[in-house]
């Protein structure tokens, strides 16, 4: 099978012939039909996020269970899943406590590498072992993945289209939703619009929010934020975002979302609310980054918080998503702005890089 690999930091991926992996007790081998292409990508190409290499990248896969392996029960070969980023163990204190997006297991493990058991799947038609991303790599036309990470979606919906409901579109939906609860009525301001910050813009239209502000410094994702359901745009290369947020709400948001891994973007939405508004924080800064924010509003009840995957229980949100997109209630087409095949995988980079996507998705044959 054809997979895109890493081999070196800062150079484009390979696409070179690689050996199906063979799934392990609990694990499933999909043909991949689509996947989506993401910024947490970008993090070990650009090697700010750092991960054992070579390695195949991609998270966000659909396609077709090919195989099961031992004790599975959860799907068939046949089936069609989506494949969403994180399995889960189902006994850690984070799985049994109701949030299996933050399992202490996989966790861990997401830029380790390996898979669920600490053993790898991939290798070279020669022998030699390649490490797996978020224990999918699904940069591939084959990819293992714990069963756990498949939902599984009617036949007759496009699946080419359903690796979009893995990662972006559900930390996007699922941040105004389930990690602030945002209720109709509301002020929102969001910081970023990209795929995670048009994906919450939508998400507040839908509550729906009376206002929402979209902040961004490239002009052409302003134009796609009205698109998303904007009712204000604020290009933060030519104003202060914080002072126009403050003007149009005459006295902050009630909720501000940072999805864009900015520091200083962090300390601005914190300052777009009024007392005792909500803040949160979608976007990964750097791992030696602080945050610097005024201390007072917390004695006005003012609430920061952070979110992993927008809360999102993949079991559950992502056929929540799933069911809004058939009743015509999500811009998914506007949302894939383009497709591409496997071999033109750094293209997708270089498109989202220039701020020319929402979404990107490399279509397998
Ligand atoms: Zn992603
Ligand atoms: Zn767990």
């Amino acid at each position: 099978m054809k997979a895109a690999i890493l081999y070196e930091i800062n150079q484009p991926l390979k696409v070179e012939a690689i050996e199906i992996p063979r799934p392990a007790t609990n694990e499933i081998l999909v043909k991949i039909k689509a996947v989506g292409v993401c910024h947490t990508d970008l993090h070990p190409i650009k090697g700010d996020i750092p991960v054992p290499l070579p390695i195949v990248l991609g998270h966000e896969g659909a396609g077709i269970v090919e195989e099961i392996g031992e004790g599975v029960t959860t799907v068939q070969p046949g089936d069609h899943v989506v494949l969403f980023p994180a399995p889960a163990c189902g006994r850690c204190i984070c799985c049994a406590t109701g949030q299996p997006y933050l399992c202490m297991v996989a966790g861990p493990l997401l830029f380790a590498g390996t898979m669920m058991d600490g053993t790898k799947r991939l290798k070279t038609p020669d022998g030699k072992e390649l490490n797996s991303f978020f224990l999918q790599s699904s940069f591939a036309e084959y990819s293992v993945v714990h069963e756990t990470a498949a939902i599984k979606v009617d036949k007759d919906l496009p699946i080419e289209k359903m690796a979009a409901f893995s990662c972006g579109m559900s930390t996007g939906l699922g941040m105004v939703r389930n990690t602030a609860k945002v209720v109709p009525g509301s002020r929102v301001a969001i910081f970023g619009c990209g795929g995670v910050g048009l994906m919450a813009m939508w998400s507040a239209k839908l509550v729906p929010a009376s206002m929402i502000i979209g902040v961004d410094k490239i002009a052409g994702k302003l134009d796609m934020a009205k698109e998303f359901g904007a009712t204000h745009v604020i290009d933060a290369s030519r104003e202060d975002p914080v002072e126009k947020i403050i003007e149009l709400t005459g006295g902050g948001a009630d909720y501000s979302f940072e999805c864009i891994g900015n520091v200083k973007a962090m300390e601005q939405a914190c300052s777009a609310v009024h007392p005792g508004g909500m803040t949160v924080i979608a976007g990964a800064a750097g791992a030696d980054e602080k945050v610097c924010i005024e201390a007072l509003p917390f004695v006005t009840g003012n609430i920061v918080m952070g979110t992993v995957g927008g809360s999102t229980i993949p079991s559950v949100d992502i056929p929540k998503n799933i069911e809004l997109y058939k009743k015509g209630l999500l811009p998914l087409d506007k949302f894939i702005s383009r497709t591409y095949a496997l071999e033109e995988i750094n293209q997708a980079f270089e498109a989202m890089q220039k701020g020319e996507v929402a979404r990107s998705i490399v279509v397998m044959d």
